[in-house]
């Protein structure tokens, strides 16, 4: 270990880290990147098929990016909108997210992450029913395994067990149905089109039992990400969306994730063909490049809330400018270099084909999986039966550890394997992300 890896630990706690754990063995000190690759300070070239935390979706190391930060910087560096101001930055990012997004789309109102675009959402939709006259709607319906943040919002809107034991969540006013997970969770002879029906009434059953007068929203990832890349049945989204508008709840999709290109549309929602309320993103807004998030709001939710008066809500950094000038960058070059298209047509379907074909011959491999640029397989003990190995997470941090020390970043989620390069990588990239995958799986075999 070198002394940087062992610095980096003195006066930092990490997070989602055992700090402990951490301080004894060190941490790998990332110093620079360029397109898929991250290197480490003893000069390791590392393949980043995560794209940092699936964000990354222009690649590492454009240049537009930075000279527009700068330029920005040197011009206004910091303004904000709260008290009857606006700037540049933030005036021309909002008039080109209104002209990606889907009809009906005209607002965004700006966050420093997702977890704050959740949050955001949360508090959003709590007014628009108190400004349309209906407050006993309050109630949000989340999905066990969603991720929607750290926040003490996003942590409850989220149903992962492990973060709601530590401090007491989800707060009052957040409930959870189970996830859309067929392989885990259909019946026998079920098919995967009458399971996501069966799945979306789940939701149903929540509202009667709630009272629909008592529910103001339903939240969902398009996909789930870090639940392990869940992708719910064609089914499921339609049905949703039904009974979200049976019951007059407002429907939102996470698109954290799933925004800006990760499913080859530019938002998740279109890919599973369903038109929500409310999305939030952050991530692939600005590619990571610096912190930003949106929320996109839809016309009808925009005029209840143009009723309600003062919206007492927002974030000193909401709509930074030197952010706002660097995610306008990003999203025209995702647009006219045509990077979500390729995502689409091309790299997509290649990866998704290659993936299956190369995970084949692995005997604890099952229910591979993927869309656009986003994948995962599930390691199972026993595939006839689907059993899952002993201790969940314990055997997927051994892969990915096998992964780390072949310098192949993948992720953990319990024991599934999730992959989301960014969003550049080319055929010859992938077929190098795989091999080096097959690799360190048949060492763990
Ligand atoms: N929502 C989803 C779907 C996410 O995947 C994440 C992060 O991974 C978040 C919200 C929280 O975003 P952030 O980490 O930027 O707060």
């Amino acid at each position: 270990m070198t002394n940087t890896t062992l610095n980096a630990t003195a006066n930092h706690l990490h997070p989602f880290s055992d700090n402990q754990q951490l301080k004894e063995k060190g941490v790998r000190v990332i110093t620079k990147a360029d397109g898929i690759y991250i290197y480490d300070d003893a000069g390791n070239k590392i393949i980043d098929g995560m794209a940092g935390l699936w964000c990354v979706n222009i690649g590492y190391g454009r240049k537009e990016l930075a000279d527009i930060a700068r330029d920005q910087m040197n011009e206004l560096a910091y303004y904000n909108t709260f008290f009857k101001t606006s700037h540049p930055a933030v005036i021309n990012l909002s008039a080109k997210l209104a002209s990606i997004a889907p009809a009906g789309f005209n607002h965004v109102f700006y966050t420093g992450s997702g977890s704050e675009s959740v949050d955001s959402m949360i508090r959003m939709v709590r007014h628009y029913w108190d400004s349309v006259g209906k407050p006993s709607k309050k109630t949000l319906i989340g999905r066990w395994n969603g991720y929607h943040g750290s926040t003490i919002g996003g942590v409850s809107m989220g149903g992962m067990k492990g973060m709601h034991k530590q401090g007491g969540f989800p707060i009052e006013g957040i409930v959870h149905i189970e996830q859309p997970w067929f392989y885990g969770l259909h019946e026998e002879g079920e098919t995967a089109e009458q399971f996501g029906i069966r799945a979306a009434n789940w939701l149903e059953e929540k509202i009667l039992e709630i009272g629909a007068d008592n529910v103001a929203a339903f939240v969902g990832e398009p996909i789930q990400g870090a639940g392990g890349v869940i992708i719910p049945p064609s089914t499921y989204w339609p049905r949703i969306q039904e009974i979200c508008q049976k019951y007059d709840i407002l429907l939102v999709a996470d698109e954290v994730i799933c925004g800006f290109g990760r499913t080859g549309e530019w938002f998740g929602h279109e890919t599973f063909g369903f038109q929500p309320d409310i999305f939030t993103t952050a991530k692939g807004l600005s590619s990571g490049y610096l912190p930003i998030g949106a929320v996109f709001v839809g016309d009808k939710v925009v005029e209840g809330i143009l009723k309600g008066g003062d919206f007492n809500h927002g974030f000193t950094y909401a709509g930074h400018p030197v952010a706002a000038a660097v995610a306008l960058k990003n999203v025209e070059i995702l647009d006219d270099e045509g990077i979500i298209k390729n995502v689409h047509d091309k790299t997509g379907p290649y990866m998704q084909a290659k993936w299956r074909e190369m995970l084949s011959q692995f005997k604890y491999v099952d229910d591979v999986r993927g869309v656009g640029l986003i994948q995962g397989f599930t390691l199972v003990k026993n595939k006839a039966t689907r059993e899952m190995f002993p201790n969940e997470g314990e055997t997927g941090t051994m892969l990915r550890d096998i992964f780390f020390s072949n310098n192949l970043i993948m992720r953990a989620c319990g024991d599934h394997i999730v992959a989301s390069p960014p969003l550049t990588i080319t055929k010859e990239e992938i077929d190098l992300m795989l091999a080096t995958a097959e690799k360190c799986l048949q060492e763990f075999e």
